[in-house]
């Protein structure tokens, strides 16, 4: 406050209190301190250098994607009128004087103070190369810096970006977006060297050239020279150099310490404010917090240990309680490019005796890390390119000391076949203590009590309220699940939109991808949606696509949305390996064919095992084995089996009346029509259907979702039963039909299914949540009573004609093929895979069974 103003304030007999620096941990300090009722306490004055109060700087990319000044803001309006908080927007603090207790102002206001909070933050290391200061340089650090870059970008082909970390990568996507020819130059040997592995950058850097920005590793710049004052070109230390029209400068941050310097506080050799375990100063009425304190030699880069600082210091000047810094996680997990990078804990494995597991994709461009206490049951740390998903569970997993599954690879793979994610994982099993939020420090119980006192049901408004998943937004899937188990807990309706892009249901979005002819992700989340999707909504809506339109799953504009899966056309084994399942129609195999898979199971060594399908699935092929085992079997008339694929799976059938004695129909006649007619047919999740040619049942049509018993006048119809880990019986739908009426009613059933049911919802969960129950279903199916049974009929009528087998369109397309290589540029197996030797067959080592542990490091 200005001397006129304190003495007014002085009446009140309350502290001055004075915030240099409102950036994002200074303003945090101050909703601290008016939550914790310290206005009472305190006068509270803040200098702000920038022209506008404290902003999101951590999303301050969103300015590049329409977001504006007012949306990144982070202090409501008039928050800090209505609680008495002095801000002198625009204006530095440039002294402290220590003696006489005042802070003095650029603008010349003079302040008296009781304590100081120095919340200056840092600004953008700029290397001393000649011709740094050319015109065309920028940092990336403000609002002002990033009006600046897009103005001049509107005269630039090529922009570059110096440093390769984090914020150089993020810059990267800015001048992408702009339309630049982007370049990154980084000095170390791979991107983001602080955060992930050599393994983990390789994929990273494959993964973001093939976005089209080139990157240039173990590269320095010397020199940059200009045009007129304009940067025209880099030189580099090898003798290359690079032709540019502007250049943005990551290369690190260094802290504002300059007003505590020069008022005689102590600062690091390398700069930083020093703080104790109380974020004070050399001088204890001057505190410390942000990304300007160094506490143990050590400067955090991130909002969470700042946030972290300002919790402690709004305690102890709020008297709310003894609290204190003993430094903070560094876990991070970002969106780079579009590609999730993620690091936590002991992301190199220095604990001694760790243990690294990794798993690398290079083709997919996913690599994950976990490192592992030595006895392999505690979670030290990870890292995780190009799928991020598990990132939030993983972190629970290390912060809460979780015991880790017998099998903790289980963690890096998606779920198996038919089972629950790993033990564990789910929000219930969670302690209330667990750090949800660590950009916010906010717990299980915090969030669980804002649901129950704020009868919250909405993601938006618990974020609002406690804060969780506003950082850096790597929380927002767990934050999510917590919502929603508290909602169910209390009976409430859980609404059902697809995730945080699309607020529809997928059924919504079927709605909306076949009225509006949508033919992909893109075109759908540009019209009814926001952001860039996730691993919810990619694999929901490629199928959606695939069951409307039917284009191969690998064409251009569909194949990044799939799942591992689908991706290869192949299941994903435990070992990283893949299995091949050919259709077998009816479960009939003619010896020549049963003959072709031996002798494909004998060369690429493969083990063999008859499925409970009816069908023969060959183990352990490798991606660059997978065309060519794919081509035998394609020319001796195999055809994908879509074992990999939320499709039909299998028509299992008996005998029936051909051989059985018992037989009254021909049951494997029919499961070869019924198998080669809904071939491919991609659904929620997957289907599977039986044929039985007497009510002995030995295909066991019942337990399938859709299956066909037959009877002495014609065929039973059941539907929605399965097996799996929550058996149901299937319902009777129709009796004694002929095959024409069956397969219409098929046809309908099918349809409708897709059309209404809820992602990766089984038949059988379908049915069970349907108003009206099977009654219900027989007036839709049988009695048209919603009058869409000519739609649906027509709908499968285009499926049915446009059906081509993925295997076969795939290795004729040249371009296709390119994906199955295990290393992008390289022809070479993947060396990591151990087998071993069990009745006469080989499967993939545990653990315990390889030497040394699974790592590629
Ligand atoms: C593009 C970008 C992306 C980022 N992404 C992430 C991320 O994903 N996750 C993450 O954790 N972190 C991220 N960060 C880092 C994060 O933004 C910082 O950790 C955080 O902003 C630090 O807060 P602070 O208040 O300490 O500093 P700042 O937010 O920089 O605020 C300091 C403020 O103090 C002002 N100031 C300085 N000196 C004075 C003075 N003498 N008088 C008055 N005012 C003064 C400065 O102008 C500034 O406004 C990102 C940063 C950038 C730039
Ligand atoms: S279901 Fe009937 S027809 Fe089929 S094998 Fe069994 S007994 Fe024979």
């Amino acid at each position: 406050m200005t001397k006129t103003q304190s003495a007014e304030k002085f009446m009140t007999a309350k502290k001055n209190l004075v915030v240099i620096g409102n950036g994002m941990v200074g303003h945090k300090f101050l909703e601290l301190m008016i939550a914790k009722g310290a206005t009472q306490q305190w006068n509270l004055v803040t200098f702000c250098e920038e022209t506008r109060v404290a902003y999101d700087r951590v999303n301050l990319s969103g300015y590049f994607s329409g977001k504006t000044a007012a949306d990144l803001s982070l202090v409501e309006p008039g928050l800090y009128q209505e609680n008495g908080i002095e801000i002198h927007i625009g204006d530095k603090a440039v002294a402290i004087n220590r003696e006489e207790k005042t802070v003095t102002s650029a603008n010349g206001v003079e302040v008296t103070y009781d304590k100081i909070v120095l919340a200056t933050g840092s600004y953008p290391f700029v290397p001393p190369i000649t011709g740094k200061d050319a015109q065309g340089t920028f940092v990336y650090r403000t609002i002002d810096d990033l009006e600046a870059m897009s103005a001049y970008a509107k005269t630039c082909k090529v922009g570059v970006v110096i440093g390769g970390g984090l914020l150089g990568l993020e810059c990267a996507n800015a001048l992408k977006n702009m339309g630049l020819t982007t370049h990154v130059i980084e000095f170390a040997p791979r991107l983001m060297p602080v955060q992930i592995d050599d393994a983990g950058g390789a994929i990273l850097r494959n993964k973001i050239e093939e976005l089209g920005v080139s990157v240039h590793t173990n590269k320095s710049t010397t020199e940059i020279l200009n045009e007129n004052g304009k940067v025209v070109k880099m030189l580099f230390a090898d003798g290359s150099f690079l032709e540019t029209d502007m250049i943005v400068f990551s290369a690190g941050i260094r802290p504002r310490d300059e007003i505590a310097r020069n008022s005689g506080i102590e600062v690091g050799d390398r700069g930083g404010i020093i703080i104790n375990d109380y974020c004070q100063t050399s001088d204890p009425n001057i505190y410390a917090i942000g990304e300007c304190a160094l506490y143990q030699n050590r400067i955090y880069g991130l909002v969470a240990p700042g946030y972290t600082m300002a919790g402690v210091v709004a305690d102890i000047l709020s008297n709310s309680a003894k609290s204190s810094f003993t430094g903070a996680d560094m876990s991070t997990k970002l969106k780079l490019l579009g590609v999730d990078v993620a690091s936590f804990g002991d992301n190199f494995a220095k604990t001694p005796g760790a243990k690294e597991i990794a798993i690398a994709d290079s083709v997919q461009g996913v690599y994950k890390k976990l490192v592992l206490n030595q006895d392999g049951t505690l979670l030290l740390g990870g890292i995780l390119v190009g799928d991020a998903s598990a990132y939030g569970t993983l972190l629970q997993f290390m912060q809460n000391a979780i015991a880790l599954p017998p099998h903790p690879e289980d963690l890096l793979m998606p779920p198996r076949e038919g089972k629950a994610a790993a033990v564990g994982m789910g929000v219930d099993s969670l302690p209330d203590t667990a750090q949800i939020c660590s950009c916010n420090n906010v717990s299980k119980a915090q969030i669980c009590t804002a649901i129950q006192e704020g009868n919250i049901t909405d993601i938006a408004t618990l974020k609002k309220c406690t804060k969780a998943g506003t950082g850096c937004g790597g929380c927002v899937p767990l934050v999510t699940d917590i919502l929603k188990s508290e909602m169910k807990k209390a009976g409430i309706e859980v609404k059902n939109n697809l995730c945080e892009h699309f607020s529809y249901s997928r059924q919504e979005l079927y709605h909306l991808v076949r009225t509006h002819n949508i033919k992909t992700f893109d075109d759908l989340i540009h019209r009814h949606g926001k952001g860039m999707g996730c691993e919810i909504c990619k694999p929901a809506v490629a199928s959606i696509l695939a069951s409307t339109w039917n284009d191969h799953i690998l064409e251009t504009p569909h194949v990044s949305l799939q799942d591992t899966n689908d991706y290869y056309l192949a299941n994903i084994q435990r070992d990283g390996t893949y299995s091949v399942v050919p259709r077998v129609p009816g479960g009939e195999l003619t010896p020549d064919k049963l003959i072709v898979l031996g002798e494909v199971a004998k060369d690429f060594g493969l083990y063999t095992k008859i499925t409970g399908g009816q069908r023969i699935d060959l183990f352990g092929a490798r991606v660059d084995q997978l065309p060519h085992i794919w081509r035998r079997l394609i020319d001796t008339g195999f055809e994908s089996g879509h074992a990999y694929g939320k499709a039909l799976r299998t028509v299992k059938s008996c005998v029936g009346s051909t051989w059985c004695r018992f037989g009254v129909q021909d049951s494997t006649s029919l499961a070869i029509e019924v198998e080669l007619r809904y071939r491919g047919l991609r659904a929620p999740h997957k289907l599977k259907s039986a044929v039985s040619g007497c009510t002995r049942e030995c295909a066991e049509a019942q337990s399938k979702d859709f299956g066909i018993i037959a009877t002495e006048k014609g065929w039973n119809l059941y539907v929605c039963g399965n097996g799996g880990m929550k058996p149901q019986h299937a319902v009777l739908l129709a009796s004694d039909i002929d095959k024409e009426t069956l397969i219409k009613y098929v046809d309908r059933f099918l349809m409708f299914y897709i059309r209404t049911a809820n992602r990766l919802e089984r038949t059988a969960t379908w049915f069970n949540k349907l108003e009206g129950g099977i009654d219900y279903l027989k007036q839709v199916i049988l009695e048209d009573s919603l009058g869409i049974c000519a739609e649906l009929e027509a709908e499968m009528t285009h499926l049915i004609n446009t059906y081509e087998c993925e295997w076969k369109a795939t290795i004729e397309d040249p371009e296709k093929i390119q994906r199955f290589r295990h290393f992008v540029n390289d022809d070479s197996p993947d060396p990591s895979l151990v087998h071993i030797e069990e009745r006469g067959q080989k499967r993939p080592a545990y653990e315990h069974e390889k030497s040394p542990v699974g790592s590629l490091n």
